[in-house]
């Protein structure tokens, strides 16, 4: 079983690029013809200046179906991305997602140039805690170690022992063998991974704007509404929403989960586009969509990858002194898993 959906997309070298018909198969489920007309002429561009520059395009989840199905190289989860920002050999990263993203992608090449097609591209997580808040924290809990997960900025993650996703939190968590640690700064993630452990979190208020948005409610609407409905959660949404769910996990661990056990009927309680993208290659499945929106997410389109390739727009740098700091718990975590 693949991780994600990444390791199952072709090599993208434009020799070996599908037809734009053979394109619009992948998304032809969720896209309308009229609509993919208005995307080719970027697409095809796009895919010549990937080549022209050796440029990849890492994308989130999250990304739109003409995205993530037609021009990314690589797709995936914040972990599954960092993985592939620490592998490639391209001279350029253009990272379809948010800042955060792009400045780990940066982290582990600095030598690279690594773009974000909208510099706003922000996170209600990263927003909401910054370096002088970890370096209070640990004044008042000395010797706890801080865990960050990676939604977080090359400030924050400097001031950090380690980083986590979604994905490998409990493994992070677990592996520093203490009974207690900083886990900052989505105090829900926090809450779902402490009560899958016996280590003790200090938590941090910060929660996801799109995903705190979920209620128990919603769920026992959808069960209402959908006989035989699987309902997955991710697990920044409150933990009152992941006890009424038949599943938590990272968005890939929702990939996993659909594509091993094929629900007739499932609902991902996380951002809208995570449904599309596995529809658009399951149109078997009925998909029931609860989803909530990430403005930030949504800020990426092909028209802005398309000048990011162009222009070099817009290139993400950081302090060489924090970079070097930052590093670090990232490094940590993908040697872990390793
Ligand atoms: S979905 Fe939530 S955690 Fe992800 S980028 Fe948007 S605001 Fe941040």
């Amino acid at each position: 079983m693949q991780t994600d959906i990444l390791k199952e997309k072709p090599s993208t070298a434009l020799a070996e690029l599908p037809s734009m018909e053979a394109l619009y198969q992948r998304v032809a489920h969720v896209i309308p013809e009229i609509e993919w007309h208005l995307f080719t002429p970027d697409i095809k561009e796009i895919l010549r200046l990937k080549k022209e520059r050796n440029a990849i395009i890492l994308a989130h989840n999250y990304m739109t179906p003409e995205i993530f199905h037609c021009v990314a190289d690589f797709v995936g989860d914040s972990l599954a991305l960092a993985r592939q920002a620490e592998a490639t050999d391209a001279d350029i990263i253009v990272m379809c997602g948010v800042h955060f993203m792009a400045e780990t992608a940066k982290l582990l090449n600095p030598e690279k140039t690594v773009l974000i097609p909208d510099f706003k591209a922000g996170c209600s997580l990263a927003e909401s805690v910054t370096g002088e808040d970890v370096r209070r924290l640990k004044a008042e809990n000395p010797g706890v170690p801080v865990v960050t997960y990676i939604n977080t900025t090359a400030d924050v993650k400097a001031e950090t022992d380690i980083c986590c996703t979604s994905g490998n939190a409990v493994e992070v968590v677990e592996s520093l063998g203490v009974d207690k640690v900083i886990m900052i700064p989505d105090e829900y993630l926090a809450q779902n991974i402490a009560k899958k452990t016996n280590v003790e979190m200090i938590t941090w208020p910060g929660r996801c704007e799109v995903h705190e948005q979920f209620t128990r409610e919603d769920i026992q609407n959808i069960r209402d509404h959908n006989e035989g409905v699987v309902v997955l959660a991710h697990p920044e949404c409150p933990p009152e929403v992941l006890d009424e769910a038949d599943f938590s996990g990272s968005t890939s661990a929702m990939l996993n989960f659909v594509e091993d056990q094929h629900p007739d009927t499932v609902a991902l309680i996380t951002e809208c586009s995570m449904s599309d993208n596995i529809a658009a290659r399951h149109p078997e499945i009925t998909f029931v969509r609860p989803c909530n929106l990430c403005p930030h997410m949504k800020r990426i389109s092909l028209k802005k990858i398309r000048a990011a390739l162009e222009d070099n727009q817009f290139e993400v740098t950081i302090d060489p002194a924090i970079a070097e700091k930052a590093r670090r718990p990232v490094d940590r975590m993908l040697a872990l898993k390793k």
